[in-house]
């Protein structure tokens, strides 16, 4: 049996909970306090799911991080998602540099164990094959 750990951002399928306003604007995470673009707010803002693609515009190697208890090294890449937001996330492969305008996709990855022992699914991208 398989959890996610951060069920209100992505899905099982790899595809990501973001939201769309009525001006057209695309946004990732869903929220509802206002749109950046017009600032519309409440009903004028709904979930849209987002496809779990898009190009890498930049990554990074942290190879030691402040905080102690966060493994390092591990790889953070900036993407520009084929719905339009951008986002920062962790990549798969924690010391593979990746050239930038590399197509990626998202991937479940483990990422602990639950109480109940069922493995703990987070969401990484990681390059289209
Ligand atoms: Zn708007």
């Amino acid at each position: 049996m398989e959890t996610l750990l951060k069920p209100s951002l992505y899905a099982t399928d790899g595809t990501l909970q973001g939201g769309r306003c009525t001006c057209g604007h695309v946004f990732f995470p869903m929220q509802g306090h206002g749109c950046e673009v017009c600032g519309r707010h409440g009903a004028d803002l709904q979930p849209m799911v987002l496809k779990g693609r898009g190009k890498l515009l930049s990554s990074t190697i942290v190879h030691l991080h402040i905080d102690k208890a966060r493994t390092a090294p591990f790889t953070i890449g900036k993407i520009a998602l084929a719905d339009g937001p951008v986002v920062r996330t962790l990549l798969v492969d924690p010391t593979r540099e990746i050239e930038p305008g590399t197509a990626m996709v998202t991937a479940l990855v483990p990422a602990g164990a639950g109480e109940n022992g069922q493995t703990i699914l987070d969401l990484r991208f990681t390059p289209e094959t």
